[in-house]
């Protein structure tokens, strides 16, 4: 049975009063009906008597009469039972109530547990995911206590890859999940331990320790990662690299500390220990990546990011019938940089989120105001691989359509297969959702994924847009040139529009245009332009 806490215990009493009361009504009527009975005796009998109703005949058949006597007890009986039979009722009903409304609350209650788990947590290991992990590390920073030192370490399973590869999925998902089991009991609470990314699990440890105890920890987690693993009879030896960073020497808010962890795991790679402490040092041997991660977060606060739009041409006629938004990066040091440089790392991190909400926003305002301007254009924009992942995607999309007052006819948002290939039921779940507010969607890079056809006809799709690599190189090989025709043939047959990506010369355009394609990008038609180039330049041609 449960403890009844002190609010319940109210409940309950009050549960009891209602019903002693109902209880108590039936015994009251118990009484009057046996006190009118005994009235309606003692006349009758007097009168039989005495042949009279007067006082003293009364008192005396009162006295006399043994059935009477009986009688008179009856009431006291009824107002007895009826006190104790309410409360002993009263109590068993409300008790029992009780237990079921209690039974319901603690189903409840671990529903609600579940839920909440399985938002925190990593499916395969159950460990604490990267959102648990860095909310644990935001309280640390931000708890009184937790103004003291502590220290974070990232470890990589550096041979994962091959043994994904060779071995294939269920095995490299068997590995991770013996890694966890062996990682957890060696290192046990209060140490918080997650899996971060595939093969990164981070560690965090709550409490100041001196570099060498650190490093000592390091020496443990590869002492307990280098016994060889038994998956499926085979057996299989593991690496790990592991990058260290201490708060708050190296780093003040959550994902400094991940970044500079990153370039120390980096370090640990290329060093023969396979651990290594940040140092600001590394910043410069480290690839360039590395030290712009460090940079990134600030970029879209510090408004260094810009939209540049490439145009997409009709064959048919030559007409303009849209841009492609492509984002680009002024830093302030390095100049302009492609996003190649910096969305993959962005993809590893959060911030990827920022900046696909960044984009649509921006995308969106100027997508308007060229309609306002009456240039009649389709935007796309480039969603992430990981954006299809993110459930709150269609509601930052609705929000953003409302504030922009942006035409979802106008828009199209371009995914590439890869994207689809981790939870293909949540993409499209995602997909589905954005595609009923009116959205357009096209397949990007289309013939670098391996995507099947039929999960492809699921889609709600407008457009396939043919990889650059194919287009390029289309008159001068034969099997390109038989794959984009092939390609184009597919899409029209499922109802598709077809865009060549990357025609950088007259020639691939007449070629493209008598094989029916629809639309062709590329630097022949015009390269990606800062949006006032791009609006000229589009008011320029009609
Ligand atoms: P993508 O979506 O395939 O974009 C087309 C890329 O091809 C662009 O590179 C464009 O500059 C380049 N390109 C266009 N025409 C030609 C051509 O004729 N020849 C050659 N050699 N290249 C051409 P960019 O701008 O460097 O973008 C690279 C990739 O970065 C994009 O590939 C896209 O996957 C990603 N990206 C760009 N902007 C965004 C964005 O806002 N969000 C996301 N998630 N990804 C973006
Ligand atoms: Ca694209
Ligand atoms: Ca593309």
């Amino acid at each position: 049975m449960n403890v009844i806490s002190g609010s319940t215990s109210d409940f309950l009493h009050n549960n009891v009063k209602v019903l002693r009361s109902r209880v108590s009504k039936t015994a009251w009527q118990g009484i009057v009906i046996a006190v009118v009975a005994l009235i309606i005796a003692t006349l009758a009998v007097s009168q039989f008597e005495h042949g009279n109703i007067y006082l003293s005949s009364l008192i005396e058949v009162q006295k006399t009469n043994f059935a009477l006597w009986i009688l008179n007890v009856v009431p006291f009986v009824f107002a007895f039972w009826g006190q104790y039979s309410s409360t002993v009722l009263a109590y068993e009903a409300s008790a029992m109530v009780m237990d079921q409304t209690q039974e319901l609350r603690d189903k409840a209650d671990s529903f609600e547990k579940q839920a909440r788990h399985s938002i925190t947590h990593d499916l395969l290991t159950d460990m604490p995911n990267k959102e648990l992990f860095y909310d644990r590390v935001q309280q640390q920073i931000v708890s009184p206590r937790g103004r003291s030192a502590f220290s974070i370490l990232l470890i990589e399973v550096a041979n994962y890859k091959e043994i994904s590869d060779t071995l294939g999925r269920n095995s490299s998902d068997s590995l991770i999940k013996k890694i966890a089991v062996r990682l957890e009991s060696a290192f046990p609470t209060p140490l918080t331990i997650a899996r971060l990314e595939s093969n990164i699990f981070s560690m965090l440890i709550n409490q100041p320790l001196a570099e060498k105890e650190i490093l000592s920890l390091a020496d443990s987690v590869h002492r307990v990662l280098h016994d060889a693993f038994l998956i499926e009879k085979v057996k299989l030896s593991t690496q790990a690299n592991i990058g260290i960073v201490h708060y708050p020497n190296h780093g003040t808010d959550v994902d400094t500390l991940v970044q500079r962890a990153s370039i120390a795991l980096y370090m640990a790679q290329n060093s023969n220990k396979g651990s290594a402490v940040y140092d600001s040092s590394f910043d410069a041997h480290s690839p360039k990546q590395l030290t712009l991660m460090s940079e990134l977060h600030h970029a879209i606060e510090n408004q260094e990011l810009e939209l540049f739009y490439q145009p997409k041409v009709r064959t048919q006629d030559g007409v303009l019938s849209g841009a492609e938004a492509l984002v680009r990066w002024n830093h302030p040091k390095h100049g302009v940089l492609a996003p190649d440089l910096f969305i993959p790392l962005m993809e590893r991190s959060r911030l990827i989120q920022g900046l696909t909400c960044w984009v649509i926003q921006e995308g969106f305002t100027q997508c308007a105001q060229w309609h306002q301007q009456g240039l009649d254009i389709v935007l796309s924009i480039n969603l992430s691989a990981k954006d299809l992942n993110n459930p709150e995607l269609p509601d930052l999309i609705s929000g953003i359509k409302g504030a922009t007052g942006v035409n979802p006819q106008w828009i199209t948002l371009e995914i590439t297969e890869s994207s689809l290939m981790t939870d293909p039921e949540a993409a499209l779940a995602v997909i589905n959702r954005i595609h009923a507010m009116g959205f357009q969607f096209s397949i990007d890079d289309y013939g670098t994924g391996y995507s099947s056809l039929s999960y492809l006809k699921q889609l709600p799709l407008k457009e396939l847009k043919i990889d650059r690599s194919f287009v390029t190189d289309i008159l001068q090989s034969e099997s390109d040139a038989v794959i984009v025709n092939a390609t184009i043939n597919l899409a029209h047959n499922l109802g598709l529009e077809v865009t060549a990506e990357g025609v950088e010369d007259a020639a691939t355009l007449a070629l493209l245009t008598t094989e029916g394609c629809d639309l062709v990008q590329g630097f022949h038609l015009g390269r990606p332009m800062p949006e006032s180039m791009f609006t000229q330049w589009a008011f320029g041609r009609s």
